[in-house]
């Protein structure tokens, strides 16, 4: 899991400083999505079996396996994340599941050694879905200005890589063409705004600003409610949220690429402040000797803000580019916000900017593992409920082998503990439950990417997707209590009292989709945790790319999110097995095993 949505995980929980009204509300909206279990029920016999099954001690064997130094930390590509893969096929062979992966490729290919004609035997698929990527293995990006008239006085400006422009995507790009200025990229219809409307952006660089005209002016048209989430969220997406959704409905329009300068003045200078943050060494994090693989499927859909022609750039390069026209960014704000009125126009004729993105690749495979259980009606078993968690972590970096136990050894365990229980469980619920082991998570995630474009069960019939991403830690009195003063709020106290720390599950699901919220409660009535639901809009950009749950989000799916406590442990060398007893893990196992039952029977 990426941190971006760690924080935002703690974000979720915690409604940003809210004015007295708003707290009761928070609290009492916090108090309708809680569910605390006084005396769990007993277990639907039909599932008691294999929900008997799920227990600590075999979990925990299995994860001190996959979290061992020998698997140095599974990186995708590695020999370390192909022996985890090859465990966990066995696994799965060994319980009876049925393989979900490839189908075998064809001996020899065209031109292979002659096979005698045999009765063609039905070929049998195998637990690997294997694809391949392409690594950036090194970028060469520049951006140059030309300006003024051709001859003699044309001039050519060349700006600093990762200082003043840094590109969003690994993906190749070279273009060179006319500037236009679109304000901020807007067209809000609710409020009849529209930057994009008097302008042609068609091939063109178009240079707009991020968020919003009158970010911290009471009287703008953009501070009313759902616009100013929308515009000025409290909780800013890493990956740059509303800019990026601006900044790729403008590509959709003929432009050549984008530039996204930053609004907002505090943040001046920020792109080179904003990577050294990003390079920042914390105590619980040591030095990286080199970032993660960036990698990407060919072909495959991008996520909003991984357009290859988005580049976030400075507010001197902004500056650099409108003075062709005698204006600076700081010009061109006070006159929208003067009337909140568009103020976009073509830069003059003789500029133009030159953008480049050389990338060097190498080609590298990986592999989902998976399998499935089929369902007992002869209908409803085409269709399928998926259960996954990715597999794949951090790896090895120089001598820190980052073990990835919490991260997710602990969802993978999940996943392989609720397939043998449902194997072993005599009743199978009406439709087919599929298990899915992810490759690739953290360099964006590409495992489950690439399933919901080739998916076991056609995505039609896929009914909703469950996602475990680190299960084994709980909460303590000291998270909720920061939960608490992150309220600041009395009412909380009421709240908290309620619930017990090492009991509370914040779970967040995607909203509109009763059937699986009711399942979760049902099953839970069982299980007894104190749950926080939190349903989210299916907004891709709001949820950012946290874990794979976005990718079946972005095929408008529906899911849940099973993400346990919090820890100063993620994504260091810090996360191993000595941390963890199994409990957590177990109940949130034992809970998404019952709710998958109940929501597949249904
Ligand atoms: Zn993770």
């Amino acid at each position: 899991m990426k941190k971006i949505f760690y924080v935002a995980m703690i974000g979720l929980l915690i409604m940003p400083r809210l004015g007295a009204q708003e707290q009761k509300g928070a609290a009492a909206e916090m108090m309708k999505n809680l569910q605390i279990v006084e005396k769990p029920e007993a277990v639907p016999t039909r599932a008691q079996p294999g929900f008997g099954s799920i227990n600590a001690r075999d979990m925990m064997t299995i994860m001190t396996f996959l979290s061992s130094d020998q698997l140095e930390g599974r990186e995708i590509g590695s020999r370390g994340y192909d022996t985890a893969a090859a465990y966990a096929q066995s696994l799965f062979a060994l319980w009876g599941l049925k393989p979900g992966g490839d189908l075998p490729k064809p001996a020899g290919g065209p031109f292979g050694p002659f096979q005698p004609q045999q009765p063609a035997a039905k070929p049998e698929r195998g637990y690997l879905q294997e694809f391949e990527m392409k690594e950036a293995l090194e970028s060469q990006t520049s951006a140059i200005l030309e300006s003024g008239r051709s001859g003699f006085s044309r001039v050519s400006r060349s700006f600093a890589p990762e200082i003043d422009f840094v590109f969003s995507s690994i993906l190749p790009l070279e273009v060179s063409a006319p500037l236009v200025f679109a304000g901020y990229g807007i067209s809000e219809k609710s409020i009849s705004y529209d930057d994009l409307a008097a302008i042609d952006v068609k091939d063109k660089i178009v240079l707009i600003l991020s968020e919003a005209p009158g970010k911290d002016d009471a009287a703008s048209p953009f501070q009313k409610k759902e616009i100013k989430e929308k515009y000025f969220p409290a909780r800013p997406s890493r990956h740059g949220g509303i800019d990026y959704t601006k900044a790729a409905a403008i590509i959709k329009r003929g432009a050549l690429a984008v530039l996204v300068a930053r609004n907002s003045l505090s943040e001046n200078g920020d792109i080179h402040r904003e990577i050294l943050a990003r390079q920042q060494v914390s105590d619980d994090k040591p030095i990286l000797p080199d970032s993660r693989k960036k990698l990407l499927i060919p072909g495959s859909k991008a996520f909003p803000w991984e357009g290859r022609s988005i580049i976030r750039i400075s507010r001197e390069m902004a500056d650099a580019i409108l003075e062709t026209a005698n204006e600076t960014v700081e010009s061109l704000q006070n006159k929208i916000t003067s009337r909140y009125k568009p103020h976009s126009f073509r830069l003059p004729g003789s500029s133009s900017l030159r953008l480049s993105n050389q990338v060097r690749y190498q080609l590298l495979k990986s592999a989902n593992v998976i399998a499935f259980i089929e369902g007992s009606d002869p209908q409803l078993k085409e269709q399928a409920l998926v259960i996954g968690g990715h597999l794949d972590h951090l790896g090895r970096r120089g001598e820190y082998i980052y073990n990835g136990a919490e991260d997710n050894a602990s969802g993978a365990c999940g996943v392989l503990a609720m397939a043998r229980a449902l194997a072993l469980n005599p009743e199978k619920p009406k439709r087919s439950i599929v298990f899915c082991l992810w490759t690739g998570e953290e360099e964006g995630l590409l495992g489950s990417r690439y399933y919901v474009e080739h998916p076991v069960f056609s995505m039609d019939n896929t009914m909703a997707y469950f996602n475990l991403d680190m299960i084994a830690n709980s909460w303590d009195e000291k998270g909720l209590q920061r939960m608490l003063r992150m309220l600041n709020v009395k009412e909380g106290e009421e709240l908290l009292k309620k619930i017990k720390p090492e009991n509370f599950l914040p779970l967040s699901l995607s909203a509109e989709a009763p059937e699986l919220k009711s399942s979760l409660q049902e099953a839970n009535r069982s299980v007894g945790f104190d749950v926080l639901y939190r349903e989210t809009a299916q907004n891709i950009n709001r949820m950012g790319g946290g874990s794979d749950h976005a990718s079946f989000a972005m095929a408008g799916k529906p899911w849940a999110f099973f993400m346990t406590g919090m820890s100063e442990i993620y994504h260091t060398p810090a996360d191993s097995m000595e941390k963890f007893n199994g409990a957590t893990m177990e109940k949130v196992s034992r809970l998404i095993y019952l709710a998958a039952f109940l929501l597949a029977d249904k």
